[in-house]
C-alpha cells in the first residue's frame, strides 16, 4: 500500500516556485496575496494564519485584512473592488464562510478573475469546465498534483467523486474528465441523494471523498486495489489527544488502507496541497499581470 503523503509533493513544488518568485522580484514585481477575513470563525483564523506563513516563507507578500462580523455587504464589496483595481495586488482571497447575511457569491463576482487565486469566480469555473487556462480551484487541482506526483494515471479508469460542492466535488469531477493522462477517467459524481453509495464506490478504481463526514467511507466499500484520495477534514473528540480532538478524513483510514493500493493520509496530504496550489496560483497571477 502506497501512502501518498503531501510533504514530498509540496517540497518538489517549492523550489520551482521560489525560482519563479526570484525571477519576478528581479524584474521589480513582488507577488502579493491578500486574504480577507470577516468575523471570528476559529477555523478560518487558523487557515488564514497558515496562508500568511506559507506566503512569507516563499517570499510572497502577504496582506491580511480582518473585518468585524458586523461588516456590511457594501463595505466588503468596496474593499474587494479596491483590491481588484490595485496593481500591487496579484491574488485576492475572501475567506469562506462569510458571516450570515453576507452574499459570498456577489463578493466573489467582484474579484478580478485574473486575481481570483481560489478559482471560485464564475469565469475561472467556466474556463476549468472548458479545460482552458485559468486559475484552478486549489483543492481539486492539488488532488491532481498528488496523483501526478505518485504516477497514478486516471485515463480509462473508473473514478467516483463523493461530493458535488462548488469548491471540491464539481471541479474535481470536471478535472477528471479533461483529456490527458491525469484526466480521461470515466467519472461518477455521488452526493447525499445517491442510492446505495457503497455499490457505487465499489466500482471505482479511484475514489475522491469530499463529504465532510468523519470516517464515512469504509474499507469494505472499496474495490481491492482502489486509489483513495481523502479530502475531508473533520474534528472528532478524543480526550486522549493534547487538544481534546483528532483530525480525521471522510474515509475510515484503518479499514481503507487494508484494501486500497494507495491512500492519502489526513492530515498530511490534500490540505497541504491546497495551500501549496494557492501559492502557485498567486505566482501564476503575478507573472500574468506583470
Ligand atoms: P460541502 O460543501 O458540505 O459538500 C459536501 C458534499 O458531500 C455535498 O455535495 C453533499 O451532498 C455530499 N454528502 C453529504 N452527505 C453525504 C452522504 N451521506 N452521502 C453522499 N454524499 C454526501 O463540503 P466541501 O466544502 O466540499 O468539503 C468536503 C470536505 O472536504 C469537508 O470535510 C471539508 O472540511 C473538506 N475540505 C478540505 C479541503 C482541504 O484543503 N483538504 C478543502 C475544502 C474542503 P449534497 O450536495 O446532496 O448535499
Amino acid at each position: 500500500m502506497l501512502l501518498m503523503e503531501g510533504k514530498p509533493v509540496v517540497e518538489a513544488m517549492r523550489q520551482g516556485l521560489k525560482d519563479r518568485i526570484e525571477a519576478l522580484k528581479s524584474k521589480g514585481t513582488t507577488p502579493c496575496l491578500t486574504v480577507t477575513l470577516v468575523g471570528d470563525d476559529p477555523s478560518s483564523h487558523i487557515y488564514v494564519n497558515a496562508k500568511d506563513k506559507d506566503a512569507k516563507e516563499l517570499g510572497i507578500e502577504s496582506r491580511t485584512f480582518r473585518f468585524p462580523a458586523s461588516t456590511t455587504q457594501a463595505e466588503l464589496e468596496a474593499h474587494v473592488r479596491k483590491l481588484s483595481a490595485d496593481p500591487s495586488v496579484h491574488g485576492i482571497l475572501v475567506q469562506s464562510p462569510l458571516p450570515k447575511g453576507l452574499d459570498e457569491a456577489a463578493v466573489v463576482d467582484l474579484i478580478d478573475p485574473r486575481k481570483d487565486v481560489d478559482g471560485f469566480h464564475p469565469q475561472n469555473v467556466g474556463l476549468l469546465v472548458l479545460d482552458r487556462p485559468g486559475h484552478r480551484s486549489c483543492t481539486p487541482w492539488g488532488v491532481i498534483g498528488v496523483l501526478r506526483h505518485y504516477g497514478i494515471t486516471t485515463a480509462g479508469k473508473r473514478a467516483v467523486v463523493i461530493g458535488r460542492s462548488d469548491i471540491v466535488g464539481r471541479p474535481m469531477a470536471n478535472l477528471l474528465i479533461h483529456k490527458g493522462a491525469f484526466g480521461d477517467a470515466t467519472t461518477t459524481v455521488a452526493h447525499s441523494r445517491t442510492a446505495d453509495l457503497p455499490s457505487v464506490v465499489r466500482e471505482a478504481d479511484i475514489v475522491v471523498a469530499a463529504i465532510g463526514k468523519a470516517e464515512f467511507v469504509k474499507g469494505s466499500w472499496l474495490k481491492p486495489g482502489a486509489v483513495v484520495v481523502d479530502v475531508g477534514i473533520n474534528r472528532v473528540e478524543d480526550a486522549s489527544a493534547p487538544r481534546g480532538y483528532r483530525v480525521v478524513g471522510d474515509v475510515e483510514f484503518a479499514s481503507a488502507k487494508e484494501v486500497a493500493s494507495a491512500i492519502t493520509p489526513v492530515p498530511g496530504c490534500v490540505g497541504l496541497m491546497t495551500r501549496a496550489i494557492l501559492m502557485s496560483n498567486t505566482v501564476d497571477a503575478a507573472e500574468r499581470l506583470s
